[in-house]
């Protein structure tokens, strides 16, 4: 890893109130272990009922029998566990992140193998030679004590062009003939530091429909971000490639956001006018959605959540939604959710959300507005690692990678009239989120 210029002293969670949210609140134990204790045998014999996993959808041209629900970030390995014992088959991950493979290997010893749909990810980074990939692959083989992978991706091909890494491809053949990799596949959000306005999330993965060597795709799609997505699913349908979809509740931002306002506001932070200005519009639509939260009965978050989720799942091309879970509690809202599809009423919740909060969210994979930034800030990246910080409970790994930003950060924003807010065709709030991301990912 690049050394971490902007880091200083990492005193990670220390100060953070929203670290608290993600961080220590999964339990360590398994979960049938702590639940039983407290539950009667009628409450246990519910809770088996519905926390089982009742939709299973063919992945493409794999032809393997996914859980519609799938294991995405997931770092407590009694949660793990639970998920898998519920029915989970389809476990995402990747060898960037910080100790998955080790953890997942724990949860799946003894299990049975072939009842398991593995997938992984590489960057193209660092060793990206025939041979050095191969060796990359076995070392994540051999952290996942695992003989093969079921699929493994490329990660985050930032343009059409890094889809024909010629090593990566000499690689996943020579493992595919020896058993090491039975499928391969490619996994997209959107642009990485730089945009280039021609690359597309889109585009990129138009093309890998159209390249033949991806037989599995990862992808974000939810009720705020449908348009290149759905393109995304259609050709995927007509190639009978699978897919697998991330980033399928952009809910938890406006209400963990509203707080830190307040926090900064408490605190009587000194801010440059650019960024009190930034905030105060923020603060002007935060408070316009939470007028509709009100109106629209939308208080409960976890109804938001739920209905994104029924979203992606009534549409028939989408074959997986990888869930990145911290807690038990998400976990017994999230499994009653397989096998079901969108309700009228929860239409009406998502339409409602849309209008009043909508313009709260950046849309993961865009980053349309970054060639009008001045400074060459990666927006559509920082939003993301954000994401990791209070959506998924990744702080550590976000706070490490926003100080790996080689470029300038959000830390520019307080000093800038926002034509990035500007140029935004979603109206997203976007200034006031990147100072309160910058705020929050450079805790120091
Ligand atoms: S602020 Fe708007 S244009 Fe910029 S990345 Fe976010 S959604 Fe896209
Ligand atoms: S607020 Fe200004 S400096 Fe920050 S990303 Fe937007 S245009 Fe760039």
């Amino acid at each position: 890893m690049r050394k971490n210029k902007h880091l200083g002293r990492r005193h990670f969670l220390r100060n953070s109130v929203l670290g608290l949210i993600g961080a220590g609140m999964a339990s360590k134990g398994g979960w049938s272990r702590e639940k039983e204790n407290v539950r009667s045998d009628t409450q246990q014999s519910k809770d088996k009922a519905t926390l089982k996993i009742k939709g299973y959808r063919t992945l493409g041209r794999t032809g393997y029998k996914v859980s519609d629900l799938a294991l995405g970030y997931v770092q407590d390995e009694g949660l793990m566990a639970a998920m898998l014992d519920a029915g989970v088959n389809y476990i995402d991950t990747g060898e960037s992140y910080p100790g998955a493979h080790q953890n997942i290997g724990k949860v799946i010893k003894g299990r049975d193998r072939k009842s398991l749909f593995i997938t992984s990810k590489m960057l193209m980074e660092g060793e990206t030679s025939k041979e050095g990939l191969i060796k990359r692959v076995h070392k994540s083989l051999q952290d996942l004590g695992t003989d093969y992978l079921d699929c493994m991706m490329l990660h985050m091909p930032e343009k059409v062009e890094a889809l024909k890494h010629e090593g990566f491809h000499a690689a996943m053949q020579e493992l595919k003939a020896q058993g090491r990799v039975r499928f391969v596949g490619v996994s997209n959000h959107g642009s990485f530091w730089f945009r280039d306005p021609e690359e597309s999330m889109g585009k990129v993965l138009l093309a890998a429909t159209e390249d033949g060597r991806f037989d599995v795709f990862l992808f974000a799609y939810n009720f705020l971000q449908m348009d290149q997505s759905e393109q995304v699913l259609e050709a995927c349908k007509e190639k009978n490639i699978g897919t697998s979809l991330m980033k399928s509740t952009p809910v938890a931002k406006y209400y963990i956001l509203k707080s830190r306002v307040e926090q900064l506001e408490k605190a009587g932070k000194k801010v440059s006018p650019f960024y009190r200005e930034g905030l105060i519009r923020f603060k002007e639509k935060a408070d316009r959605a939470e007028r509709f939260i009100s109106k629209y009965n939308l208080e409960k978050p976890e109804e938001i959540r739920a209905a994104a989720i029924r979203f992606v799942l009534s549409n028939p091309k989408v074959n997986t939604v990888c869930c990145s879970l911290n807690t038990y509690e998400e976990m017994e809202r999230i499994l009653p959710l397989s096998g079901t599809t969108l309700t009228s009423q929860d239409r009406a919740k998502l339409a409602a959300y849309k209008e009043g909060c909508g313009d709260l969210y950046c849309r993961h994979a865009c980053g349309l507005c970054e060639p009008n930034c001045p400074q060459g800030v990666p927006v559509n990246t920082i939003m993301r690692y954000f994401h990791y910080f209070v959506a998924q409970g990744r702080e550590r790994e976000a706070m490490l990678k926003y100080a790996d930003i080689p470029g300038a950060r959000a830390d520019v924003c307080g000093d800038c009239q926002g034509h990035c807010e500007s140029a935004c065709p979603y109206n997203v709030t976007v200034q006031g989120l990147l100072l309160l991301a910058h705020d929050q990912l450079s805790l120091a």
